[in-house]
Parts: structure tokens; C-alpha cells; sequence
């Protein structure tokens, strides 16, 4: 009897891990993975500074995908069935060590996305999967309930049964031009993950100088987070500023990146209690200059441009300073405005907003509720991700699912 013919185009995460699960779900069935680069997994190589950050501490499986502004509710059926300890679970089984920092990211402990490329190529090696680069698939037609056809870069053409898109984010709506093709639609692609830059001169005159918890927040998009900000040559960036830009990735857009930020400096106060601490200093330190005393938890440097910025001289000493200036000082404190002009990507990971959408996808095979024994997996899927190892969670996650329904009876 003929073998199942199983096509996999795109060679990145979602990819290889569906070519696996294919192959332990059926040993008889033939599967090729076809990339269209010189090399398979070219970003899994470049992922988190070169270390590829492969997942994210596992938790609660509502809780983990709760940090993905956009795919929460499909992905949390989907964990349930592979999530982050099946992902630590299947690399050290294979024989490669992963370590959890304290931040909850997951990396292999050799601190080189190599260990993670080496694996995944054995492996494939091992499980009798067919790879080939410079084999980017160019066409897909199908004539009825038939087999797919494919026509390549490389002038070759190839048919198949079961077929995975797993061709990674488009950066342009000509990237999801093969699911299209298929009938499907795609949600716009836009950035996420970017940092801020800011229109205050000050802002980057500090830049290196980080602060552990701030809440930044954009109310005219009714966004909020709290976190690690780091200041910058540009502007602003750190955890908080991606989660921003994570959460508002297709509003920011819709503003074109121009739109006023708030910042509370100090969000484990309220307003009165930092009145109350200012006005206490007043009383204790009369005779010192109010630049020059120390207020933790902001960095010095900082302290002294926010009491600039409030209109407060370098000279001026606790002992007169005006009730008034008081109350622009803790105004400023607790909510310093700021003007965003523009973002920057995020050079450790960014990902794209948008793709196939999730409703017209059947989450528990990945298959196309369209196009019968067409599959996705990957960023190609209108999910998204915060940073830190969520995004290639999602990528074994759905390459996993698709893997295994591809290869059922
Ligand atoms: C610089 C950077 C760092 C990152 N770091 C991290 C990190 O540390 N942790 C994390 O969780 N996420 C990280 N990400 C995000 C993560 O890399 C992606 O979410 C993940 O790679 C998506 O996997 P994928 O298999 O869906 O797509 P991809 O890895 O993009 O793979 C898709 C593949 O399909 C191929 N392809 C496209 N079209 C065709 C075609 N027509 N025919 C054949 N082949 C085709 C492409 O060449 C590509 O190789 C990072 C992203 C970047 C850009």
C-alpha cells in the first residue's frame, strides 16, 4: 500500500516538531520538510541573543496563556494537551539540559541555540524525515478532495496528502499569499514586540539606567502594565514597554506610534503615601538640597532629572520647598507624561501580530476548517506572544498538534 505522503513547508520550530510527531504517530508514512533557505532553523540560531530561549517555566496551563495577547483562549485547550514541561520533558530526554532563571526563562544549558539545532536535526535524521533547503514551495492546487501539488523553487514538483503550512510570520500580507491561495483570509500583519522611542530629551541623556518596577500605562488604548523599564538612546524599553507594545500591538498601530505614556515611577506607593515620604524628608533633612538625596528605589540620576522636570532648581533645598512644588513633585512622581514618536524592534525577539485567524482553524488537529487535510502550526497563526519563550511554546505546541493529526488514520 502506498505510504501517506505528508508535505511540511517551512523548516523553522513548528516545523521540525510537527515532522517528529508525525513520524512517532506513523512510522509508515513518508514526510519531507521543505525550506525554502540555504539552511533550516536560521531563527531558532539567532533566538534570544543566540542562547534560544526555548520556552517559559511551566504553570498552570489558564495562567501561561493568559501571557499571549493573542491566541489566550484557542492555546489553552491546545496546552492541555502539549505545554511547557512536555517542551523540557522532550529536549532532556534527547539528551539536552535546559535551565530556568529566575526570570522563568528557559534555556539550554550550554547557552547555545546550536545544542537546540543540533538535537532537532538528529532527531529528524533519526526518524527518517526527508529535509531539503532552497525548496521554497511557490504554488499549491488541488483538485477536489485530491492530492495537494506543489510547485517548488527549484523547478520540482510534488504531491502530496496531508499538508502543513508552518512558513513562520508574515511580515507582509504576501507572506500568508499560500493560505490565501487555499481560501483562507488573513488578519493584517502588523509588529509586536517593538520598543518606544520618545519625543523627551531627557529620556535619553539616562539611557542605560534601569528601574525594577514601573507601571506604564496609555490610556487613550486603555493600556496598562507593570515591570522592569530600562531607559535607552532612543527611549524606553524593558519588560514593561514590550508587554505595552505586545498587548497594543494593532492600536499603537492604528495611532502610528505617536501617543501620550504615563509612567509611575514608583507603583507600590499611592499618591499620599508619596506626599507623605516627600514631606517627611522636608522635616528630616532641612538643610540638604533635594537633588542630592538619595530616593529609593530610583537611581540618582534619575531622582535629580524627575525633580528638574518638575520645575524644582538643582540648588533648591528640602527646607523651601513650596507646598505647591511638593505636590508637582509627587504629580510627577506617580504619573511623569511622556510623548511616543516611533518604535524600534526589539533585537532579542519580535514576532508579528496577525496571520491565519484562529476561527477558521480546528484547534484540536490544527487543521483548516477550509481546506480538508491542510494543516498550520507556528507564527503563521494569528498568535502572538509576550517575550520570553512563549513564542516558540506556541510553535511546539501547534507543530506538535498538527504532527499528530496529520499522521492519524
Ligand atoms: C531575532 C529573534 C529572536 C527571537 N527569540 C526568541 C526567543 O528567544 N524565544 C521565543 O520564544 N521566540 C523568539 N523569537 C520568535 C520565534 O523565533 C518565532 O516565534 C518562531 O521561530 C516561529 O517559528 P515558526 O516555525 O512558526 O516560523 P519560522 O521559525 O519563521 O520558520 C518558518 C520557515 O518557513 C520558511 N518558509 C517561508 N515560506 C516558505 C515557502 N513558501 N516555502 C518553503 N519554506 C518557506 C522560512 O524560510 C522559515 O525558515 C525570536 C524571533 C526573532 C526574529
Amino acid at each position: 500500500m502506498k505510504p501517506l505522503e505528508i508535505c511540511i513547508i517551512g523548516g523553522g520550530a513548528a516545523g521540525f516538531f510537527a515532522a517528529f510527531a508525525a513520524a512517532e504517530t506513523r512510522r509508515d508514512s513518508a514526510i519531507s520538510i521543505l525550506e525554502k533557505g540555504p539552511q533550516f532553523l536560521s531563527k531558532v540560531r539567532i533566538s534570544g541573543g543566540g542562547r534560544c530561549n526555548v520556552t517559559h517555566t511551566p504553570g498552570d496551563v489558564r495562567a501561561f496563556a493568559s501571557s499571549y495577547p493573542r491566541g489566550e483562549r484557542a492555546l489553552i485547550g491546545a496546552l492541555q494537551r502539549f505545554q511547557a514541561a512536555d517542551t523540557i520533558a522532550w529536549f532532556e530526554t534527547r539528551g539536552v539540559p535546559l535551565k530556568t532563571q529566575t526570570d522563568g526563562r528557559v534555556f539550554p544549558v550550554s547557552d547555545s541555540s546550536q545544542t537546540i539545532i543540533d538535537c532537532l536535526l538528529t532527531e529528524t535524521q533519526r526518524a527518517g524525515v526527508q529535509t531539503f533547503t532552497r525548496a521554497g514551495v511557490e504554488q499549491i492546487t488541488r483538485r477536489e478532495a485530491g492530492p495537494f501539488e506543489l510547485t517548488l523553487s527549484n523547478g520540482f514538483t510534488r504531491t502530496c496528502d496531508r499538508l502543513l503550512l508552518a512558513t513562520g510570520g508574515c511580515r507582509t500580507p504576501a507572506g500568508g499569499g499560500l493560505a490565501v491561495s487555499l481560501g483562507h483570509t488573513l488578519e493584517p500583519p502588523v509588529p509586536s514586540l517593538f520598543t518606544f522611542h520618545v519625543q523627551e530629551a531627557w529620556v535619553p541623556a539616562l539611557a542605560g539606567i534601569s528601574v525594577e518596577s514601573v507601571e506604564a500605562s496609555v490610556p487613550e488604548l486603555s493600556l496598562r502594565e507593570r515591570g522592569p523599564l530600562l531607559l535607552t538612546h532612543w527611549g524606553l524599553s524593558g519588560p514593561v514597554i514590550l508587554r505595552l507594545s505586545a498587548w497594543g500591538a494593532r492600536a499603537m498601530h492604528g495611532v502610528n506610534y505617536e501617543c501620550p505614556l504615563l509612567l509611575n515611577w514608583l507603583p507600590d506607593l499611592n499618591r499620599e503615601q508619596v506626599a507623605t515620604r516627600l514631606q517627611a524628608l522636608s522635616a528630616q533633612l532641612p538643610a540638604k538640597r533635594i537633588v542630592n538625596t538619595a530616593f529609593p528605589p530610583l537611581p540618582g540620576r534619575l531622582w535629580e532629572q524627575l525633580v528638574r522636570t518638575a520645575g524644582i532648581s538643582p540648588e533648591t533645598r528640602w527646607s523651601a520647598l513650596s507646598r505647591s512644588a511638593r505636590h508637582l513633585l509627587t504629580e510627577h512622581l506617580v504619573r511623569s507624561s511622556l510623548t511616543v514618536r516611533g518604535k524600534s524592534m526589539n533585537k532579542d525577539e519580535f514576532v508579528t501580530c496577525g496571520g491565519i485567524p484562529l476561527r477558521e482553524v480546528n484547534f484540536k488537529t490544527m487543521e483548516s476548517r477550509i481546506c480538508p487535510g491542510l494543516h498550520f502550526a507556528g507564527e503563521l497563526l494569528d498568535i502572538d506572544g509576550i517575550t520570553g519563550g512563549f513564542n516558540f511554546q506556541a510553535a511546539w505546541t501547534t507543530g506538535w498538534i498538527a504532527g499528530r493529526a496529520m499522521a492519524a488514520e
